[in-house]
């Protein structure tokens, strides 16, 4: 029998276009039509869910999905059993605890005997226990934010970005709980047939993340830097090295974290090199 893995990702909102854009890098193909619920790829052994993030973590867990695509914010608030395969570098966000703009915070113990609305009961509930303090904790699924402003609580714990929105309520920032991005993450003992499926897709999502990281540089040098700028830039195995049409001058090509480029370009320029292309990767495989 030929196997399908199934996968579950958000259906709109702030993970979904980087989960299917990640998805259409690792050149697995599918129609993702408007309001359609399910779609397979035509070529590579994969469904597709689109449901509501909320979701997500318990469809894995109960094997409704192999894989799914979810924010740790939500996994860990959710508290489901599934393994974390890897984080995905996007929709990143912070919870934080916020309070109104006039009050003076000292520090945690600030939220003893406070009201505080979240959306994150339980992640919330295990940092206050943590610190030993108890407030009530009043759960609401959204617009957590004009909470202290219409009596219903005197903090709110939510996702914060830029901080605007908070701003806009009158809430300051006081203390950062949980740091948050996109993780893959799998059913628990899935068959040997799905595991060499989510193998094939975690090798292509490797070499996707692999590329964005690095880039590819191309530069002029004298020759006698040569030496010098193959340190700086030593590549995957070795540079390459081409004579350019002008005597006593050479092309040097390279594949570096765009990192450390940025560390070593003045050595590079102050090494002889010039003309310094620096071209994005699309996919790399070490
Ligand atoms: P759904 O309708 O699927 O339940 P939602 O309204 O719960 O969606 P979104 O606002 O789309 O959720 O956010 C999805 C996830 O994206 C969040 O759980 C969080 O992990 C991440 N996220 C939230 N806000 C931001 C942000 N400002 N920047 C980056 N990532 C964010
Ligand atoms: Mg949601």
């Amino acid at each position: 029998m030929n196997s399908i893995i199934r996968i579950a990702v958000q259906k709109s909102g702030r993970l979904s276009d980087d989960s299917l854009a990640l998805i259409k890098e690792c050149g697995i193909k599918f129609y993702n039509g408007t309001g359609k619920l399910k779609s397979t790829s035509t070529n590579f052994p994969i469904e597709f869910l689109f449901l509501r993030d909320d979701d997500i973590p318990g469809y894995v867990s109960d094997g409704v999905a192999d894989l799914g695509i979810v924010g740790e914010n939500e996994l860990v608030e959710k508290d489901k059993d599934v393994d974390i395969l890897k984080k995905l570098g996007f929709s990143k966000c912070r919870l934080s605890l916020a309070i109104p703009k006039g009050q003076e915070y000292t520090n945690i113990h600030y939220f003893q005997g406070k009201s505080v609305a979240t959306s994150y009961p339980k992640i919330l509930g295990d940092y206050l226990s943590k610190y030993n303090i108890q407030a009530e904790i009043h759960e609401i699924s959204g617009s957590v934010e004009i909470a202290p402003s219409i009596g219903l609580a005197e903090g709110i714990c939510d996702i914060v970005s830029s901080g605007s929105t908070l701003m806009m309520n009158g809430l300051k920032e006081v203390e950062e709980i949980f740091k948050s991005e996109a993780v893959l993450i799998a059913h628990k003992n899935l068959s040997e047939d799905k595991l060499a499926i989510v193998e094939k897709l975690l090798f292509r999502m490797n070499a996707v993340q692999k590329g964005k990281s690095n880039k590819y540089v191309l530069l002029n040098a004298p020759n006698e830097s040569l030496e010098k700028i193959i340190q700086l830039i030593p590549g995957m195995r070795s540079p390459t090295i081409l004579p350019l049409a002008q005597e006593g001058w050479s092309s040097v090509h390279s594949v570096i974290s765009e990192d450390q480029f940025w560390e070593n370009i003045e050595e590079l320029r102050a090494a002889g090199a010039e003309g310094i292309l620096v071209v994005p990767i699309e996919k790399m495989v070490v």
